[in-house]
């Protein structure tokens, strides 16, 4: 049984109350590992070491160029070990090796772009009315801490980790107490390929105490957040005590809007993709599908026929294409809005856990799918976080419009149209971060990521992801010799 400590300011650490925590597999309830049950004593700890690193260590004077090379052998380290990465990924987490392996290069390609970053991060200068050369320049934010969910455990931990490293910040990071594995590994790499000791602290442990602590504690400059709405907003208000930034990655309930021109066979794929990759546990998933009225009958069958293609299973399992969900609590969670999705639509096709040994010991719920929903329906309204697809039919462009807008959250959106035209329209019309026409989910390193209204505030990834880890500065020189002569 392999057991995992805490990194705290260079060295691997046990939680000061002794406990500790078994993380287990949720494809098989098999345990996979012990690690340390980190409380609000743990948190004060690491950003103590974080905040000395930053104001003390020699990690503020190292040179973009350095910080920006650390990445690239964090991506390296990263590819060196992705097969073992991709394995522990998808016992900890439930997702099909495949989609764990695309995760892990992905990671790694965040840390290389970061790293290429590092040495961009450029200031401006100004002509002011005065004898005065004025200038900007881009500074760390300091302390940052780093909260992140289950559903994509090292993918997360990477955007979090690749842009606060590049931009010279001192972090903590604590992943979901469900799925540490892969961030504790990779806590390990950055050890190994040299981030000064207090730099990158890594610690385990629930939302409660450790993650509260973690918002609201004065030496913080900084919290960065992924994870629920609920959540999000608990920890902007604790982060006000001092007025630290934050950013949040919140939830969505996404549509993915299929018109009558488009390619048929390609908003087939791109419905079912959309709704049930990563077993429907994403925040940008497609889940809920708006189909013009003319192809709602020939869509449905068509997304129905190809449901027995997605093979239930362990992800590390031959061929399989949705694994268990996260946790018992998270199916029985999914399952409860199944019951109130039968309340509300036509149940089409699953709604149940499947038969048969294989599935006994795992949190397995089979893809679900709910036809003639109204738009204000609870299950097209809340994020159900599972692999349920909601299905609306819409009469004109304006009403598909209306009811994809008609959400709290502005997270993600497909539109599927040959009329270019058309499909700009519609996703110009639609409040949401993230679009994609005649695609849904593929998501770049290069491109901002983040929502609108309750999905979130602020933006990771791309170019604007490292402007939430810098503070701007302005300095003016005065190149007149004489003195004021005010008074
Ligand atoms: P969650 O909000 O329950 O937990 C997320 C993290 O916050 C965990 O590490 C947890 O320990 C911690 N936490 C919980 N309560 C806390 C508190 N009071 N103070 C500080 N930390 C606390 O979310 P989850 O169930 O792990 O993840 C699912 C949610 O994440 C979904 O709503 C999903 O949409 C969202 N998500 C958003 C994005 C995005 O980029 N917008 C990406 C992935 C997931």
């Amino acid at each position: 049984m392999k057991k995992y400590e805490m990194l705290i300011n260079g060295k691997w650490v046990k939680a000061k109350s002794g406990k500790t925590r078994e993380i287990i597999d949720p494809g098989n309830g098999e345990v996979l590992a012990v690690v340390q049950e980190g409380g609000k004593e743990d948190a004060i700890a690491a950003i103590e070491a974080a905040r000395a690193a930053f104001d003390h260590g020699p990690w503020r004077k190292t040179m973009a160029i350095d910080r920006g090379k650390l990445l690239f052998k964090l991506g390296d380290a990263l590819r060196a070990k992705a097969k073992e990465m991709a394995e522990l990924e998808t016992r900890n987490n439930g997702k099909p090796l495949a989609e764990a392996e695309f995760d892990v290069a992905d990671a790694a390609n965040c840390f290389e772009f970061y790293g290429g970053l590092a040495t961009k991060i450029h200031g401006e200068t100004m002509s002011v009315p005065a004898n005065s050369l004025s200038f900007v320049v881009r500074e760390p934010i300091g302390v940052c801490t780093q909260i992140i969910p289950w559903n994509f455990p090292l993918l997360m931990a990477a955007w979090k980790l690749a842009p606060a490293l590049a931009a010279g910040n001192t972090l903590v990071l604590k992943p979901s107490e469900f799925t540490p594995l892969t961030a504790l590994e990779l806590a390990k790499m950055c050890e190994e390929v040299g981030f000064p000791a207090g730099v990158v602290n890594v610690i385990t442990g629930p939302g409660a105490g450790c993650g509260e602590e973690m918002a609201v504690n004065h030496k913080v400059d900084k919290v960065a957040f992924t994870g629920g709405t609920a959540t999000g907003r608990r920890i902007a208000i604790a982060a006000t005590e001092n007025l630290k930034r934050v950013t949040l990655e919140l939830g969505g309930k996404n549509p993915n809007i299929v018109f009558a021109d488009a390619d048929f066979e390609s908003a087939v794929d791109g419905a079912l993709f959309g709704a049930f990759a990563n077993q429907g546990e994403v925040c940008s998933a497609g889940s809920r599908l708006l189909v013009e009225r003319s192809i709602h009958k020939p869509l449905v069958e068509a997304i129905l026929k190809k449901i027995p293609n997605i093979k239930l299973g362990h992800g590390l399992g031959a061929g399989v294409k949705m694994g268990p969900l996260v946790s018992k609590a998270h199916r029985e969670k999914v399952e409860s809005y199944i019951e109130i999705g039968k309340k509300e639509g036509k149940l089409l096709c699953g709604g149940k856990r499947p038969s048969g040994a294989q599935f006994e010991k795992g949190w397995f719920l089979e893809p679900t799918i709910f036809d003639d929903v109204k738009p204000t329906a609870r299950i097209a309204k809340e994020e159900i976080f599972g692999p349920v697809l909601t299905i609306i039919p819409f009469d004109t462009e304006e009403e598909a419009i209306r009811i994809a807008n008609d959400t709290e959250y502005g997270l993600a959106a497909g539109v599927w149209s040959k009329n270019i035209q058309k499909a700009l329209r519609v996703v110009r019309e639609i409040r949401a971060g993230i679009t994609w026409i005649n695609h849904y989910h593929p998501t770049f390193n290069e491109m901002p990521w983040g929502g609108y209204k309750q999905s979130g505030t602020g933006r990771e990834l791309g170019l604007h992801g490292i402007e939430g880890y810098l503070e701007i500065k302005q300095i003016n020189v005065n190149l007149d010799e004489a003195p004021i002569g005010w008074y």
